[in-house]
């Protein structure tokens, strides 16, 4: 038999459909793969099926519909203070998976170098070195996750192509601080480069502090690419709308990699994101402040049965090392064993390291009603106390 793409074929199933295919198996209950409980905001999604109804069903624009481009232009004046052409400067995207798909395929030519930053999302590797970049690895170590001026230093060179920023940061939970944004920024522009930032997780930053994207800092409006997700923005995770934000020269070549790739997304979950973004701003406040809540309540309970727990600055997720728990194993044994055993489901966070690593945390996904939180923690307590 002819091989594969030798690439692609050497990863194996991702660690959360595995996690959850498992939790599945066991009935546990799933605090791996990160997606909420409930089924999102019943006004956005009722605009999603009036307009399979009365709106068009048929291919939309390639770059998206009007009203949802003009919707993230417009949230990028409000929230960050970005002026953006919606007509030249955003395009919709089937989540924020094919946004960063196209815009490395876009960006990247064979042998650029690619910095990425450990502990990483699944899918920045596979597809850098499937459209031919080297990738450059700095990593971050619990429990501080710093990035220093050193680290930088030691990747950025001339071949250089750029640097994929993922704030706040999954699964760690890390909000990069505007010391480390000024860092980044310096180290992008001597060295004439992108950054590509990850910004799915943007509304949901906790105990005040503020989402500061990239292309804010001095000198980076036209070096970033900026992507925004539905998915975590509305807790509706199946829908897979995307946005991007990037200057007019940018965006031509990433708009090329996903006419190709997927070219529209459907047109009722646009225009259901449209309405969305255009909610005030007590709805983000809302957002934050109850995943804050639930952030408090798994941490608590975590804490009682013994874990300890790292900071967790924003995001769905909170790491937390099971050392104190007597368990003997690594992290994927320990979140194998809690699934089939206590029936409550975690990820590994070694599986977003290359290589070896810390092996003692497990990521808890809180995104979920209380009740669902206070079910997992009783097992995990009753479990343990045995
Ligand atoms: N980046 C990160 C860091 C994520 O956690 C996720 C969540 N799946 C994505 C990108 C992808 O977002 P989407 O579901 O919109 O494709
Ligand atoms: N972003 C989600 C997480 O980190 C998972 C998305 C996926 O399954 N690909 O859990």
């Amino acid at each position: 038999m002819r091989s594969k793409n030798l690439v692609l074929s050497s990863y194996g199933t991702t660690i959360f459909e595995t996690m959850s295919r498992l939790a599945q198996q066991h009935s546990a209950i799933n605090l791996g793969q990160g997606f909420p409980d409930g089924n999102g905001p019943p006004d956005v999604v009722a605009v999603a099926s009036e307009y399979l109804e009365s709106g068009s069903n048929q291919y939309p624009s390639m770059m998206g519909l009007p009203p949802l481009r003009q919707a993230v232009a417009d949230i990028n004046k409000r929230f960050y203070d970005l002026d953006i052409n919606w007509e030249t400067e955003v395009m919709v995207a089937s989540g924020g998976t094919e946004a960063l798909a196209s815009s490395l395929f876009g960006l990247i030519e064979p042998d650029d170098e690619v910095i990425l930053i450990e502990p990483l999302y699944d899918s920045y590797l596979p597809i850098v070195q499937r459209a031919g970049g080297v990738p450059k690895l700095i990593r971050l170590e619990p429990p501080t996750w710093e990035l220093t001026e050193t680290a930088l230093k030691n990747v950025f060179c001339e071949k250089t192509k750029l640097i994929l920023l993922n704030s706040p940061m999954n699964p760690c939970s890390k909000v990069f601080s505007p010391k480390e944004l000024r860092l980044i920024a310096g180290f992008v522009e001597k060295f004439d480069t992108y950054a590509i930032c990850d910004e799915v997780y943007e509304h949901l930053l906790f105990d005040g502090l503020k989402h500061i994207p990239l292309m804010t800092i001095p000198g980076m409006r036209d070096r970033c690419v900026r992507i925004g997700s539905a998915g975590k923005t509305f807790s509706l995770t199946g829908w897979k709308v995307g946005y991007v934000t990037a200057s007019q020269n940018l965006l031509g070549s990433i708009a090329k990699a996903h006419q190709f790739l997927t070219f529209t997304t459907p047109p009722n979950l646009q225009a259901a994101v449209a309405y969305g973004l255009s909610k005030d701003n007590t709805y983000f406040e809302d957002l934050a402040n109850n995943l804050q809540e639930c952030r408090d309540f798994l941490k608590e309970g975590l804490e009682k049965i013994g874990f300890k727990v790292l900071t967790c600055e924003g995001s769905y997720f909170i790491t937390a090392d099971f050392r104190p728990l007597g368990f003997s194993g690594n992290d994927e044994e320990f979140c194998r064993y809690i699934t089939t055993k206590a029936k409550v489901a975690a990820v590994p966070v070694s599986a977003f390291y290359q290589g070896k690593s810390a092996e003692h945390f497990a990521r808890f996904c809180f995104c979920k009603e209380q009740t669902t939180l206070q079910k997992a923690i009783e097992r995990l307590k009753t479990h343990f106390a045995g």
